[in-house]
């Protein structure tokens, strides 16, 4: 059967200044690594056995009704602004209306360079293609908003990094790819009209309750905490949260250096560029702030009165702090059992961080084993866990059903940086199979998987990833 793809783009009829149409740039020998037959069937994609896979999400052949165009974007970048970026190494294939009546961009990621690519090839490598594949597959499963993947290729190209790698495509799918950078560019370049339109076409297509820029900044202040919260309840570091990273949809976009924390500490950091640990996994809680401060700062032309427009701006930014407070709190008092948390649970969540932190406590495992009973192993000091977990277990005692609670918070598995690692070393070798297997295992994170408890495991020394790379 012949792949069609139910197109129906709206981005592409947007004004030119918002885009340049660009074609993917043919590669030398498209194979296909995964197409998601899941993710494919509801976005209404219909003949997945078409030959012409490979050649269609390698680029080499376009899917009918697609109107490929790169999109126009600034950002601020470890917070310094770049008036100018743009998807350098993408491109918009266009959109569907999902099954469940939801607008998805289809996008093509490494197609080759475009108008706006950045001294760049306009390429990816196998290893962040991979990466990027398994890890938005194993947030999307773990509950967590997030852009998915529909399919992954090989080139049969070679891609010049530090030295020669295989070069790879993958086909991301996201509620959108607006981005507060796309508000930054217009805004920038005092384009009133252009963010006019922008600020039109996106209340419409994801927040059509909003009534005015100002809803709109708090709709996705609302979204983002929440976002980071979830992120920080699962160990999960972005890793570059630039403002072209931070999708207003609410969605985790942009997999780079992203990485899930091993052992439990705040201030880790894997970025190799994020030198003074401005991503580091607690930061993020603050950064999300000052990256909805630039939203807020470039949605004030739309508004009458500036003054007033910058008043009611930073107030609503500063709603923000609590809410990500509020929702870590439902996040790691559910890690521990608890349904509805009291203001006085985060004392027993923090005594319990600390523990694991003192001890370099595997976060996934320890949580994951409070509802086995197999947490005190896990923590170096037993008698401060023994005293701790006597408290706790009083807190519980109020609780209806605290044994579910947690293990629907707490995964089993995570996509852990070492076996990532070990997974793209075998691909690279032309060997898949830890690429599926993680994949079919990541699916059902929450579940008890006996057969691939070695996916459990944390690294031993010898295997703790220590620096990750972005995919350039
Ligand atoms: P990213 O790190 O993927 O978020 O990219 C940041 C910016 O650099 C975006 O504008 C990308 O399109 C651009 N970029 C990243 N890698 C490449 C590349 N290999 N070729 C051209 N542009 C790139
Ligand atoms: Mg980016």
């Amino acid at each position: 059967m012949t792949l069609h793809i139910p197109f129906d783009n709206t981005y592409a009829r947007l004004p030119g200044g918002f885009f340049a149409f660009q074609r993917p740039t043919p590669v030398k020998a498209p194979s296909l690594i995964a197409f998601n037959e899941a993710l494919a069937k509801d976005l209404g994609i219909e003949g997945a056995d078409d030959p012409r896979l490979a050649a269609m999400f390698a680029g080499n052949a376009l899917p009918e009704g697609a109107q490929p165009l790169a999109q126009l974007y600034a950002g601020h970048q470890f917070g310094s602004f770049n008036p100018q970026l743009g998807d350098g190494r993408a491109v918009l294939l266009g959109e569907v209306v999902d099954r469940a009546g939801q607008r998805r961009d289809i996008q093509l990621k490494g197609s080759g360079p475009t108008p706006f690519a950045r001294r760049g090839d306009g390429r990816a490598w196998l290893g962040p293609v991979l990466r990027e594949y398994v890890v938005s597959e194993a947030m999307h499963a773990l509950g967590v908003p997030t852009t998915r993947a529909l399919a992954a290729t090989r080139t049969g190209d070679e891609v010049i990094r530090e030295r020669p790698l295989p070069g790879a495509v993958l086909t991301r799918v996201a509620a959108s790819h607006i981005r507060v950078g796309t508000f930054q560019v217009f805004s920038s370049r005092n384009d009133q009209a252009a963010l006019q339109t922008l600020y039109d076409y996106t209340v419409r297509r994801h927040y059509p309750h909003v009534q005015n820029p100002a809803e709109l900044l708090s709709a996705v202040i609302e979204r983002q905490a929440a976002l980071v919260a979830q992120w920080m309840s699962l160990g999960f570091i972005h890793g570059v949260m630039n403002t072209d990273n931070c999708a207003i949809s609410g969605e985790t976009i942009d997999y780079g250096p992203c990485a899930f924390m091993d052992a439990y500490d705040p201030d880790t950091v894997f970025s190799s560029i994020d030198r003074f640990g401005r991503y580091a996994y607690v930061a993020q809680a603050d950064i999300v702030v000052w990256n909805m401060a630039q939203l807020a700062t470039a949605l004030i032309p739309l508004m009458p009165d500036v003054d007033a427009a910058i008043k009611d701006f930073t107030d609503r930014v500063h709603t923000m702090g609590d809410l990500i407070r509020s929702a870590w709190l439902d996040r790691f008092a559910a890690k521990i059992g608890i349904s509805s948390p009291q203001p006085e649970d985060a004392q027993l969540v923090s005594e319990l961080l600390s523990l694991m932190q003192a001890g370099g406590s595997d976060f996934t495992n320890t949580f994951s084993t409070l509802a086995t009973g197999g947490a005190r192993d896990q923590i170096a000091d037993r008698s401060s866990f023994d005293a701790w977990a006597t408290r706790w277990q009083e807190r519980l005692s109020a609780e209806p059903d605290p044994q579910n609670v947690m293990l629907r918070a707490n995964p089993a598995f995570i996509p852990r940086n070492h076996r990532i690692e070990e997974m793209i070393s075998a691909a690279v070798d032309g060997d898949d199979s830890l690429f599926h297997r993680m994949n079919r295992v990541l699916a059902h994170p929450y579940e008890d998987q006996p057969d691939d408890a070695d996916l459990t495991r944390a690294p031993s020394k010898s295997e703790i990833v220590t620096a990750t790379f972005c995919g350039t």
